[in-house]
């Protein structure tokens, strides 16, 4: 229970995941949206809720009020510019001296925070041994998992790996967002610490709240289009490539209405930008321009559109702790492929909300994508139980309950010792 006429003080920690900021670029994506949603579903749940990043940009707003109890503040932590993520570790100690100042300077303290990535896990492990505080810590992604699937192992791996160990042995609670992904901390990461598992969410009024037919007309898809959608960042771990050589195999190429849009944004020079670029080489060695879109980033005016006018939306990832591309296309009515892997094999219920095939295999891509492309009957019936699906476990309010419940139950575990000073309780 919060206390009447008061809000609890928390903090959220995303140190590269800016909560404020763009989506669907190079580095922004289900990490950022996960952390904006869940701070404002929490405010809307009775919590004060403060969201930690880096200042990436000299022009952004230290401070962006998001509603009246939620707000996004960037610190400062090395230079004022886009950093990649394998970069930023040296300059976590000031981001941890930063978020000091601004306590001091601002008169607060914060009795919880959930951090997120293994670089905010760090953060909160140096911030309790300045002041007590209970710490609960969601990975989005693990180096144990990660680092198997690429070939150049970054320098800072080491540390990674010795870090998320550590989180995860002391943190007062892990939020892993499906079984999956707990399973991959028991097996590779350690046996020991507290892990609870909370899903990830999404917005089920916008996505679902418009036709396939209406969407359609606005995009300008003509009815009889079979239209293939690929939603997220160019990276390479995302599988576009399986996708589009997927598409290269299907048996109703011929039939001249298959459509490929593959959509989110790239920055030409940028990982993202170069990614890009090589996907739009396959699809031209394909012979497959004439059929592929590549309508850039997605937004709020239209990434619902897009997911409901196609029929299928794949996600052929190597690898996803979770892949909120997923729930957010079966709750836009729209059947998934997916690959047999992570939080995806949680998500997609194969056959009935969609199907999994395995990662990187372009030829069972193109039978799943086939088979729900030619029977227009049963993908009608898998986009309406993928519906039932997220309603049922994956709204954000929903998934901020669950959150909110966790929050309260580990503050009352063994109380935070304070000092005699002010408590972190604001006016509502
Ligand atoms: N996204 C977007 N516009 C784009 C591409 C992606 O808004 O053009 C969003 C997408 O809707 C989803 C997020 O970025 O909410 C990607 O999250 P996901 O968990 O699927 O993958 P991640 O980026 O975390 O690897």
């Amino acid at each position: 229970m919060l206390f009447l006429g008061q809000r609890q003080r928390i903090a959220l920690i995303s140190e590269h995941g800016d909560p404020a900021i763009e989506i669907g670029k190079e580095e922004a994506g289900g990490q950022n949206v996960y952390v904006r949603q869940v701070g404002e579903a929490l405010a809307r749940q009775g919590w004060e809720v403060d969201m930690f990043t880096r200042q990436s940009d000299a022009t952004q707003p230290k401070i962006v009020e998001h509603s009246r109890h939620c707000r996004t503040i960037r610190l400062t932590a090395g230079p004022e510019a886009f950093i990649p993520r394998d970069d930023l570790f040296p300059y976590m100690p000031e981001f941890v001296q930063s978020f000091r100042r601004f306590q001091a300077e601002n008169g607060i303290e914060y009795d919880l925070v959930h951090t997120h990535y293994w670089m905010s896990g760090w953060i909160a492990m140096e911030l309790k041994k300045l002041q007590p505080l209970k710490q609960l810590h969601t990975y989005h992604s693990l180096g144990a998992v990660k680092y198997q699937s690429i070939s150049t192992i970054p320098l800072v791996a080491k540390t990674r790996l010795a870090s998320e160990k550590t989180c995860l042995e002391t943190a007062d609670r892990i939020v892993a967002t499906s079984p999956q992904e707990m399973a991959h901390m028991r097996s590779l990461v350690s046996p020991h610490g507290n892990i609870d598992v909370i899903p990830c969410g999404t917005d089920i009024c916008r996505f679902g709240s418009i036709s396939q037919t209406r969407a359609r007309q606005l995009l300008g898809f003509s009815p009889e289009d079979k239209v293939v959608l690929y939603v997220g960042r160019f990276d390479r771990r995302k599988g576009i490539e399986t996708l589009v050589r997927a598409v290269g195999q299907s048996k109703l190429r011929g039939e001249g209405n298959l459509k490929l849009v593959i959509g989110g944004g790239s920055r030409p020079g940028q990982s993202d930008g170069i990614e890009r670029e090589r996907i739009e080489g396959i699809v031209a060695e394909l012979g497959l321009q004439e059929m592929t879109l590549f309508p850039g980033r997605l937004g709020e005016d239209n990434l619902h559109l897009y997911y409901a006018a196609a029929d299928v939306s794949v996600v052929p990832s190597h690898y996803e702790p979770f892949g909120l591309v997923a729930i957010e296309a079966m709750a836009s009515n729209t059947p998934v492929v997916a690959s047999d892997v992570g939080g995806l094999q949680f998500t997609v219920v194969p056959e009935e909300t969609g199907l999994l095939a395995p990662a990187k295999d372009e030829a069972a891509f193109a039978v799943a994508i086939d088979r729900i492309l030619s029977d227009s009957k049963w993908r009608d019936q898998l986009g309406q139980t993928g519906r039932q699906r997220v309603e049922e476990h994956f709204s954000w309010n929903g998934v901020a309950a669950q959150l909110s419940k966790l929050y309260y139950q580990v503050l009352q575990e063994k109380p935070v010792e304070k000092p005699a000073k002010k408590r972190a309780v604001v006016g509502a």
